[in-house]
């Protein structure tokens, strides 16, 4: 218990480490960042292939800026500012190309399925869609269903 008990609080800091403002900014970065990994393990458990849903772009778009800013503002070095410099970069890319393909999706007049971007006809009823007027839905972060008319 001892032994545990010193692992945690050492030296009179927590973990053994000088806590400030941008150590918090800093870890809390790497936590983000770190979960990223298990969100995307869960969703390809859960569907028994490999998925990368939005939520991982979230966490790495998050983890990767909070390690950029103390990167640049605390720890002032070029290596760990250059690593994290760019990354953003496709992980917006990635969330853009996520929403519009979400958005692409046709919904049919006759069972109400939801079917692929430029589906000719429907997935469950076989009926012809006309992607020029069918609305199409989203399902926003939350779950909710937004229509959305083309
Ligand atoms: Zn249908």
């Amino acid at each position: 218990m001892h032994s545990l008990t010193n692992l945690i609080w050492h030296d009179g800091k927590l973990f053994g480490i000088q806590w400030s403002v941008w150590k918090v900014v800093g870890w809390l970065g790497n936590a983000v960042f770190f979960s990223r990994f298990f969100v995307q393990w869960y969703a390809t458990e859960k569907l028994k292939r490999v998925v990368v849903p939005t939520a991982f772009w979230w966490l790495s778009l998050a983890g990767s800026l909070l390690l950029l800013s103390y990167a640049l503002f605390y720890q002032r070095d070029s290596v760990f500012i250059f690593a994290y410099a760019f990354t953003w970069i496709p992980y917006i890319r990635n969330l853009i190309i996520h929403r519009r393909h979400a958005e692409a999706h046709l919904r049919c007049a006759a069972c109400a399925t939801l079917c692929p971007p430029h589906s000719s006809f429907c997935l469950a009823c076989g009926a012809q869609l006309k992607e020029g007027s069918v609305a199409a839905e989203i399902r926003t972060s939350k779950g909710e269903i937004r229509m959305k008319s083309k």
